[in-house]
């Protein structure tokens, strides 16, 4: 049955070389109860272990059944161990998590049982070794006899040819360990039990044959009786491919999730950990890129994807017969004639205890969603509309009846002369609230005035989106323009330093202005009317010290006005239907409007910058995620240490490395998806509102449509499949044996 000829065992740790036991010859059969003894380290458990095939041998051969196991691969040595082999071991093996049917059923399931005949199976088993009342009682609350007979049963349950036992009474008491040995007789029938044991006489009235070592040599191999003989040469069981089902290993998996409730929970939480970092830096990710698309666009304020900014071909103003044509082309949903206001961010301030800013808008649509207030009356009030958000709702309400100046965000200019006063808020919706958001910088929300007030503003806005150049005598000059009732109309008063640049007398000359902006490029001729300085400025300019008028053009208030007082060059419109955007834009260029879209302008605005940062932010989401890989997986090592003894005892029934890394698949895919589920339930509240109203969170979260919930649910599916495979990876690094031992 099995033959060791002249097998030796070496370990090498750390260099030094130390025998387990060499060169040794013995032959064994079915139906011999064997006992080995020794004094301690002479080499028994090893040759045990060698006989188990839980650790390898360096010299000889070991035949089973006259096959030859030296050349044996991990795959063969398993199903060997798992065919012949069934073992005892003085510290139990059992697995405590488990009641003692679990442990005699998982063998059971390991060789491939079917699933109707486990239970009869396991039961007869267990009211064979006399466990009948304890089937349901966790192996941890058993006494030493107990366990030993689950251990035993265990064996039975393997059905196999051979039970080696090391030790098994070793921890037991005296009337414990008499009664595993008169057990383990009275299944030795069929079998080759082969028992090691230091207290011989316990065993001497049942054993059919004594071996002795000392040193790593048999030094006594003695025969008793004669074995009860005439046993056939025994099948092994059926070598049976992959054994364990797949509901099985289903059912084991699930039932390792969670029968150490601790464990379950620590896991549980570092898988919320990984997925909710992967959640968090993939939404980050998204964010970011989303700000890019829309771009610091600079000339843009509204920035919304829905616009088109439209300009006819001809460069000529806007008259109502072109406003006419462009509402009728479809899919608008507004024109916006003054579009300059749309461009428009401003802030309002009173210097002290209010600052919001926002972009301006016709105050009349927003009368539904008023919260505190009114409609602006006349052109020195505002409606300011906010997201809806605790802060900007309490910003919003501490300016209300408060005055301040509503200031030009790009170029610090007072939009218009005289404060305004906040006399309502509102709160925008979640629609106009993503428009906003879209426009190229962070703001409070929008400035709602009247029609009156946004007419000025557009004044003001022409106005600082112009630039006025001086031709003087052939000489190039910019200077600032101030206004003076005092000056005749077509006329202008020089400073000195401007008057100065041609050597003629400058009073008479005539002085041509250029006001040129992205809409108009006008000339003027004006003739110069006076020079000042510093000792006729106040007579001449109004200006109470020279300081304060010095390097100025002065020119009529009319004359001023009336360079900026024209009709629209820009509009912009609106579409209802982003989709089909580009559509809508072809027709308007038909009609003979030059257009383009934000949305377009968007990418142009960063020119390939965006495309490298983008691929800039895919790499950053790539190493976080593997930041946040190895950091679970360490964690995930300390925690999994605990379950090594599991595995390793799974091994010694015969379970196969395959086996191992399915049951850890499952374990580890369970907890990630209860983990997923709960950040996904998460997700939910905060999306509906329930819980949270932090700005950054709702913005991250209106990320999490249900493609880029799969895409982060494959994500973590992944990278569980991936500790999975690590993790038993480095199970297998070890024998089953050094695996165990290290572990108790
Ligand atoms: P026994 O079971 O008879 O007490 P063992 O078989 O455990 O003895 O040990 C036999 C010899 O092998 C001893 O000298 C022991 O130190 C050595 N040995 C056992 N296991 C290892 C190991 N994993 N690494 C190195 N030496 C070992
Ligand atoms: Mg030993």
């Amino acid at each position: 049955m099995l033959k060791l000829e002249k097998v030796s065992k070496y370990y090498s740790a750390g260099g030094v070389v130390a025998t387990g036991f060499s060169k040794v010859s013995l032959e064994f059969d079915i139906g011999e109860f064997i006992a080995i003894t020794g004094e301690s380290g002479s080499g028994k458990s090893t040759l045990l272990n060698v006989i188990s095939g839980l650790d390898s041998y360096e010299e000889g051969e070991m035949y089973v059944g006259g096959m030859a196991t030296s050349g044996f691969t991990r795959e063969e040595l398993e199903d060997y161990r798992k065919r012949y082999i069934g073992n005892i071991f003085q510290t139990f093996n059992l697995i405590n998590s488990y009641t003692v049917y679990q442990n005699v059923e998982l063998v059971l399931l390991l060789s491939g049982a079917k699933r109707e005949e486990v239970a009869p199976k396991v039961h007869q088993i267990i009211e064979r070794v006399g466990l009948k009342a304890y089937e349901n009682t966790k192996a941890s609350k058993l006494s030493g006899g107990q366990k030993q007979r689950v251990a035993i049963a265990r064996a039975l349950a393997k059905e196999t040819p051979i039970i080696v036992a090391d030790e098994p009474t070793g921890n037991l008491d005296t009337k414990s360990a008499a009664e595993i040995i008169e057990l383990l007789n009275e299944i030795s029938k069929d079998k080759l039990i082969i028992i090691v044991t230091h207290n011989y006489e316990q065993v001497e009235q049942y054993v059919t044959r004594k071996i002795t070592m000392h040193d790593g040599k048999v030094v006594e191999d003695k025969q008793l009786k004669s074995e009860a003989g005439g046993f056939d040469e025994p099948e092994a069981k059926e070598a049976v491919a992959d054994t364990l089902s797949g509901g099985n290993t289903l059912r084991l998996g699930v039932r390792n999730t969670f029968n150490i409730p601790a464990k379950f929970i620590l896991m549980l939480v570092v898988f919320v950990f990984l997925c909710g970092g992967t959640i968090s830096s993939y939404t980050g990710i998204m964010n970011e890129k989303s700000y890019m698309n829309s771009g610091w666009n600079q000339f843009f304020a509204d920035t919304s994807p829905e616009r088109i900014v439209i300009k006819r071909s001809d460069k000529k103003a806007f008259t109502k017969d072109d406003y006419e044509k462009i509402e009728a082309v479809g899919n608008i949903e507004q024109l916006v004639k003054d579009d300059l206001i749309l461009d428009t961010a401003a802030y309002i301030s009173n210097d002290s205890d209010f600052w919001l800013s926002g972009i301006l808008e016709s105050a009349s649509k927003f009368e539904d969603q008023i919260v505190e207030g009114r409609l602006p009356k006349n052109d020195r009030e505002v409606l300011i509309m906010v997201s809806d958000s605790e802060y900007e709702r309490e910003a919003a309400e501490s300016a209300l009846g408060k005055k301040g100046f509503l200031t030009n965000d790009n170029t610090g200019e007072q939009l218009l002369k005289e404060k305004i006063k906040v006399v309502g808020y509102g709160v925008l919706t979640r629609e106009q609230q993503e428009i906003m958001e879209h426009s190229s910088r962070y703001m409070s929300g929008y400035f709602c005035l009247s029609d009156k007030g946004l007419n000025e503003i557009r004044y003001a806005a022409l106005e600082s989106r112009s630039k006025i150049t001086f031709n003087y005598d052939g000489q190039e000059a910019s200077a600032p323009i101030k206004t003076y009732d005092g000056v005749p109309e077509g006329h202008v008063y020089l400073c000195e330093d401007i008057a100065y640049l041609s050597d003629k007398w400058a009073v008479g000359q005539t002085i041509k202005v250029n006001n040129k902006s992205l809409y108009f490029d006008d000339n003027y001729e004006f003739t110069v009317d006076a020079v000042y300085t510093s000792s006729n400025y106040n007579y001449l300019t109004g200006a109470k010290t020279y300081d304060e008028g010095a390097g100025y053009v002065y020119m009529n208030p009319k004359d001023y006005k009336k360079m900026y007082t024209k009709g629209n060059y820009q509009s912009s419109v609106k579409v209802k239907d982003v989709k089909i955007i580009d559509e809508t834009k072809s027709k308007l260029e038909e009609m003979g409007y030059d257009s383009f879209c934000l949305k377009d302008g968007m990418f142009d605005s960063s020119q390939g910058f965006s495309t490298l940062m983008k691929a800039f932010l895919t790499l950053t989401l790539a190493v976080t995620l593997i930041a946040l890989f190895f950091v679970t997986y360490f964690i995930m090592k300390l925690i999994l240490k605990s379950r090594n003894v599991y595995f390793s005892t799974v091994r010694m029934l015969g379970g196969t490395k395959r086996n191992c890394a399915d049951l850890i698949r499952v374990e580890i895919i369970t907890v990630a998806n209860i983990a997923f589920a709960i950040c996904a339930g998460l997700v939910a509240l905060v999306h509906f509102g329930v819980i949270g109203n932090i700005d950054y969170l709702n913005q991250l979260v209106s990320y999490l449509n249900v493609k880029n919930m799969a895409i982060i649910y494959a994500l973590t599916i992944l990278m569980s499949l991936l500790l999975a495979a690590r993790y038993s990876k480095s199970l297998f690094k070890k024998t089953a044996m050094n695996a165990y031992k290290e572990e108790v």
